[in-house]
């Protein structure tokens, strides 16, 4: 949501600098003021008639005065939007001692013809044309508002006749009496406002025309080519355009303000669709459209013959793009669209200047330089404020572009993060698999003993370290009696079972330093760190306790093993060697009767040779790693 306070305190403040500013100023107006240093004193009221047709003469005037004149019973001149021409009288008196000059200075530039007749003793002695009817260049007085002068003889006394018609603009007219020197003060003071407001449109004009040239966007033509509809509508309405853009054209500040005016009324507009995309809020976007064409339209009939309705429809026009404008704003503010606040800021700008002419047309705050261009100090603070829209609109840009690829940044990064994690688990997966693979290439899968593969590097690598370190090192190899029978009797499940509950009895035997291993069917391997008389005692414990725990088949029939043990020494001084011998020691038990230990001797050797060419050789197999668990 649009901050909202800021944008009341924003308000708040133009509106408190501009009451400052029109403080002193404030008091109940006199129809005519006349300034401090004016050689002359007179009626601060006047007397008017208003000659709807136009056609009265000075002299039908003159001749039955009390017929046409009326006191004015208002607090300053002002009749409004009118097509008739106005009579305005009232006297004044030198209070110089020699013959001097003051001007009648009127500030509202869009009247269109002003005559004034000054009247001694019944008798016109001086008699002036202004207004935008004449050209600058060949006014009396050259200044950017209907200025005339007054001789005045010493103590004179003069009755004023002034005649003014305007049907462009409102029909004030704000009567004052000034020395040469306020006139030039004034007219310095005019000049100084309208450099500043002429330098402010031109660096705007520049800076965003440099904007459209980078970045194309409609809003920023329309507001390019806003800004001169405005400024010349601005330099009519203050008078700077007649009277220093072209002094001896007329055209600009009669008929040329409907143009000016309707272009800058539909520029505003359309800059509004664009710069708000009002194109989301349909019913809106019609109006501002309608109110563009209006506008358009009307600029356009400046080329008619002047007509009273066009002027009332270009009265209604100066009422409604504001509120149209304000209404966008609003309504953008409201949907959060971030140059709303500057657009909103913008409207109350052109609202607070025309509500500063509004009052002091009206009488309630005096006339002075800085109110009088209200208006456009308005419209100036408006165009400057809808400049900062359009910066702030890069900004935003900018911003959403960062945003943008801040954003792809941090899916580029999430993305290449899960990408590494994946990776990582992967990787991790496919250890765990080749490990796995390793575990069961060297483990029996029935028991869960190292298996012939597993168990004989093992064996290596102990007869290697016992010769080398001098220790003993004896093996033992068993083989369950009639395990055939077992299979045949109970099935081959329960021979499985059987071979299970061998290897649970004999870990109970086993110590941490001692090495089993199945190396065949119902044929396994004890390689142990011990001479060969502990090995024997240790080989008749186990086949004891096997003799009493092992068990097959419902009937509990008891299953026994055969023991074969040779001890590494020279002659057995390889793994191969060794197991042949303690084999052949294992035939002799199985020979003789079954159900014992035997160890190798001599007598030994022929069956050795024998079972030797029968065993697969371990030779150079690949050393695995061992099972975690024995
Ligand atoms: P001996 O006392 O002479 O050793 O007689 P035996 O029957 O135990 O020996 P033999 O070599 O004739 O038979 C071994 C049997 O072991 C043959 C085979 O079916 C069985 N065997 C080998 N491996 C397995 C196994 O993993 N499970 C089961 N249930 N039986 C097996
Ligand atoms: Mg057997
Ligand atoms: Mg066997």
């Amino acid at each position: 949501m649009a901050p909202f306070h800021r944008i009341r305190c924003g308000a708040l403040t133009y509106v408190l600098a501009l009451t400052v500013l029109a403080l002193p100023r404030i008091s109940p107006a006199a129809q005519v003021s006349y300034r401090a240093d004016a050689p002359v004193t007179g009626d601060t009221q006047v007397d008017y008639y208003a000659d709807a047709a136009g056609t009265l003469g000075l002299n039908d005037l003159m001749a039955d005065a009390s017929r046409y004149l009326r006191p004015l019973h208002a607090s300053s001149v002002h009749f409004g939007l009118s097509t008739s021409a106005y009579w305005l009288h009232w006297s004044l008196q030198s209070r110089a001692a020699a013959p001097t000059v003051v001007y009648l200075s009127i500030a509202q530039p869009t009247l269109e013809d002003v005559r004034l007749y000054v009247v001694q003793n019944g008798v016109v002695r001086q008699q002036h044309q202004a207004g935008s009817r004449v050209p600058a260049r060949e006014q009396v007085v050259a200044a950017g508002h209907p200025v005339l002068p007054i001789e005045l003889a010493p103590e004179g006394k003069y009755e004023l006749y002034l005649r003014v018609t305007s049907r462009m603009g409102m029909l004030l007219v704000p009567l004052r009496l000034e020395s040469a020197a306020d006139l030039e003060h004034s007219q310095r003071t005019s000049l100084l406002l309208n450099g500043l407001i002429s330098g402010a449109f031109g660096a705007l004009l520049i800076y965003n025309l440099l904007l459209f040239a980078s970045l194309r966007h409609r809003a920023y033509l329309f507001y390019v080519l806003l800004l001169p509809a405005t400024y010349l509508a601005c330099t009519v309405i203050d008078g700077f355009g007649p009277w220093m853009l072209y002094p001896s054209w007329t055209w600009p500040s009669n008929q040329g303000l409907m143009l000016f005016a309707g272009a800058s009324f539909a520029l505003n507009m359309l800059f509004a669709r664009a710069l708000l995309q009002t194109v989301t809020i349909p019913r809106l976007d019609r109006w501002l459209l309608t109110v563009a064409a209006v506008s358009l339209a009307t600029a356009l009939c400046c080329w008619l013959p002047p007509t009273t309705w066009l002027y009332r429809l270009m009265a209604l026009l100066c009422l409604v793009t504001p509120v149209s404008g304000a209404l966008a704003g609003c309504i953008s503010l409201q949907r959060a669209h971030p140059q709303a606040r500057f657009f909103v800021l913008a409207q109350a700008a052109v609202w607070i200047g025309m509500g500063t002419f509004m009052l002091s047309s009206a009488g309630v705050i005096g006339f002075g330089p800085v109110v009088r261009q209200g208006i456009t100090l308005g419209v100036t603070l408006n165009a400057l404020l809808l400049s900062l829209a359009l910066a702030d609109r890069i900004r935003a840009l900018k911003q959403t572009t960062e945003r943008a690829e801040s954003n792809a940044r941090q899916i580029l990064e999430r993305r290449q993060q899960e990408l590494e994690r994946t990776v990582a688990e992967r990787t991790q997966q496919l250890d765990q698999a080749r490990r796995h693979a390793e575990y069961l290439a060297v483990t029996d899968a029935l028991t869960g003993i190292y298996n012939r593969r597993g168990l004989l590097p093992l064996v290596q690598t102990a007869i290697e370290r016992a010769q080398a370190e001098g220790t003993p090192l004896t093996l033992i190899c068993f083989d369950l009696d009639h395990f055939k029978h077992i299979n045949d009797d109970f099935g081959h499940a329960e021979g499985d079972r059987v071979l299970c509950d061998l290897v649970t009895l004999t870990r109970k035997h086993v110590r941490q330093s001692d090495l089993l291993g199945r190396t065949g069917g119902e044929e396994f391997m004890l390689a142990l760190g011990v001479p060969l008389a502990s090995a024997v005692q240790r080989a008749q414990e186990l086949r004891e306790h096997l003799q009493q725990h092992l068990k097959a088949g419902r009937e509990r029939r008891p299953v026994t093993a055969s023991f074969g043990v040779a001890t590494l020494g020279p002659e057995f001084n390889s793994l191969e060697v060794l197991q042949q011998a303690a084999d052949a020691a294992l035939y002799r038990a199985k020979r003789r009767g079954r159900n014992r230990v035997e160890v190798y001797d001599e007598k030994d050797e022929a069956s050795m040779r024998t079972r030797a060419m029968l065993r697969p050789k371990f030779g150079s197999s690949a050393r695995l790693r061992p099972p975690k668990t024995i």
